[in-house]
């Protein structure tokens, strides 16, 4: 029997809602709080496939299905073959993530997971289709696209794709090494790769990726694949799973919506980085500072602020959007002139003033100075 009133409820147990979820029944400082979880889904799928990077070893490790040191980068008359060193490149599957957190949240007794849906959220009060609770605070990973498609401020690009695992006949895949982003594919006016992770040498997941406005027929993305696939000696392929992703790439103040007992989490909370639609390692170190946050008693209006890197990404996001073919381009220059790790440091924004003054230099600076400018005017 559920209770009407929870100290804290989480709208959502997807990546974010599991993660706090467990790094808050983890901590004692939290061990008298009540915990409420609501999850529309059953979530026993692998609905997706989440990859980092991380140096060393991390909190999730046990969850990694696979990781690799070695990496390329492919565009215009430019190939890089590199180390990823000091950092690995990680995977994660949905589903051992869903059963792993599912599973260990079930032994602590101040928790306590619905399956309900979510219908609103207002002034402390969750309701769903069948009841209503009480929040102390109010934790929600329900994201809602109206909010941004009703302004116009922040223009909003999105990282879309479909994913398919597939298992050739002959072995055609180097299995430690992975595409990072292979520009080699017609640009169509978009910014668009392929993005390759090979599980074996036989097996791989490629996803044929956009960054731009409009997401394409399903069709598309499959026979971009297929013709990526063609150029290689697969001497034939199945297609064993398949997946997709619609990632907001935006500056858009999602934070405007918390308020002293109401935080939005997760992509719904903008903690999708706007320039590379990578989300998952943000939502892990998040979730971190989120918990430490707690312990302060604060508004929940007061977690994280905004701060250069997001400026960055905003100039990156109005060039882009603009000129929505310049991203080859951007991501060509950025690799020819810095080195893998500077770059993997910079969108960890984890990076030096130098460091950021080198990455600038690498771009035609016309164009950020004229979005900066439009921005300032
Ligand atoms: C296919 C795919 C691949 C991705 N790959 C990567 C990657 O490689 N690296 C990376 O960094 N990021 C990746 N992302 C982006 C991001 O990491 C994921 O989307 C991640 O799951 C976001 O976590 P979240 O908690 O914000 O949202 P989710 O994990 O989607 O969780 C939100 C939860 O809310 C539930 N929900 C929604 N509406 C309601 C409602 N009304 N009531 C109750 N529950 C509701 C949903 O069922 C879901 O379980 C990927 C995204 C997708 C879709």
């Amino acid at each position: 029997m559920t209770k009407n009133h929870y100290d804290y409820i989480i709208c959502g147990g997807g990546a974010s809602g599991l993660l706090l979820a467990y790094r808050i029944c983890n901590d004692p400082y939290f061990k008298n709080l009540s915990i409420l979880i609501i999850e529309k889904d059953i979530k026993n799928t692998n609905d997706r496939t989440w990859c980092f990077w991380e140096s060393g070893t991390g909190d999730l490790e046990e969850l990694i299905h696979k990781n690799w040191d070695q990496a390329n980068f492919t565009a215009e008359d430019f190939k890089l073959d590199f180390s990823l060193q000091p950092f690995h490149y990680k995977m994660i599957r949905s589903l051992d993530f869903y059963q792993s957190m599912n599973n260990k949240l079930s032994k602590f007794d101040q928790l306590t997971q619905i399956k309900e849906k979510v219908k609103s959220i207002e002034n402390g009060i969750v309701t769903t289709e069948i009841k209503s609770y009480h929040g102390g605070m109010i934790f929600s990973s329900i994201y809602n696209t109206n909010s941004l498609t009703l302004q116009k401020k922040y223009p909003v690009l999105l990282q879309h794709f479909i994913g398919q695992v597939v298992q050739t006949q002959k072995p055609c895949f180097d299995p430690n090494k992975i595409e990072f982003m292979n520009f080699n594919v017609p640009q169509k006016g978009n910014t668009r790769f392929m993005y390759l992770l090979p599980f074996n040498s036989n097996k791989a997941l490629l996803e044929y990726t956009l960054f731009s406005k409009n997401v394409l027929e399903r069709k598309e993305y499959s026979d971009a694949i297929a013709e990526f696939l063609n150029q290689m000696p697969t001497g034939g392929f199945e297609i064993l799973e398949e997946e997709e992703g619609k990632i907001p790439m935006t500056c858009y103040r999602f934070d405007l919506k918390n308020s002293s007992n109401l935080l939005h989490i997760g992509t719904a909370g903008g903690w999708t980085k706007p320039s590379t639609g990578y989300t998952f390692q943000r939502i892990n170190e998040k979730t971190k500072e989120l918990v430490d946050f707690l312990k302060k008693g604060e508004p929940l209006s007061r977690f994280g602020k905004r701060d250069r890197f997001w400026f960055y990404d905003l100039l990156f996001i109005d060039v882009l959007a603009k000129n929505n073919a310049q991203g080859a381009d951007l991501f060509k220059r950025m690799f020819e002139k810095n080195s893998p790790e500077v770059i993997f440091r910079f969108l960890d924004e984890k990076s030096s003033l130098w460091d950021e003054f080198q990455i600038m230099r690498s771009f035609n600076l016309k164009q950020f100075i004229s979005a900066l400018l439009k921005r300032i005017f």
